[in-house]
């Protein structure tokens, strides 16, 4: 029923449409790719300390409590060295999945480094956050991921630490939950530590040895 002319000109607008489209899906694409990791889908390095910095500020301005879980995997490296890198890559997807599920939309969960992640929460405090890591914890001791090698089972060490308690700027919050983690490794890993467990442990061992 139409004549040619409409017929080309509908053609020309269905075209248009379609790049336009296009284009929407591939900026979407590369905003994706700019601000999350590759293996894990988390948020990469970068857009951890972009975000971090935009709820530190809030958290600042409103006065409420925020809280940085650092989270390492125990003795990956004998993972790797046992049953090779693809396995072990394997694993660390599956430890991502159970972060990205077990935080809550408004937490910030962020590969950190290699195998450690990092959770920003904010509106929690050290006990809150606490029970989170736990939470984690104990998923992911529990869980068996499922490689091309068969079964395989990890255990996580958290430090945690809390706006503005244990730090008033990122650099020294980050500090203090990477020093918590630390404390978990060297007493037996597979456990959370915060800031305040951490302060107590030394001030038991000063006491001890004095
Ligand atoms: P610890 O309990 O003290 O954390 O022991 P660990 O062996 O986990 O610690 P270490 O930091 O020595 O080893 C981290 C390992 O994580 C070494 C590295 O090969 C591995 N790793 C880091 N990034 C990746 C990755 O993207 N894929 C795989 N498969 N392994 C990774
Ligand atoms: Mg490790
Ligand atoms: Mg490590």
């Amino acid at each position: 029923a139409l004549d040619e002319d409409a017929v080309r000109l509908l053609e020309m607008l269905a075209i248009q449409a379609a790049q336009s489209i296009q284009r929407g899906q591939l900026f979407e694409q590369m905003e994706r790719m700019a601000t999350t990791d590759g293996l894990s889908g988390l948020l990469n390095h970068r857009t951890f300390q972009a975000r971090t910095d935009e709820q530190l500020a809030l958290a600042r301005r409103y006065n409420r409590k925020l809280s940085i879980i650092l989270t390492d995997i125990d003795h990956f490296k004998s993972v790797n060295d046992t049953y090779g890198h693809p396995v072990g890559d394997q694993v660390l997807k599956g430890v991502a999945r159970i972060l990205q599920e077990t935080a809550r939309d408004t937490d910030i969960v962020a590969r950190y480094g290699g195998e450690e992640f990092a959770i920003v929460m904010p509106e929690t405090d050290a006990a809150g956050a606490r029970v989170i890591a736990e939470r984690i914890r104990e998923k992911v001791r529990t869980t068996t991921f499922e490689t091309e090698l068969g079964p395989l089972r990890v255990t996580l060490s958290l430090g945690v630490s809390t706006f503005p308690e244990s730090g008033a700027d990122k650099a020294t919050l980050v500090e203090k939950s990477d020093q918590c983690l630390y404390f978990a490794k060297r007493h037996g890993r597979n456990q959370t530590v915060t800031v305040a467990e951490m302060e107590a442990g030394n001030r038991l061992r000063i006491a001890e040895t004095a």
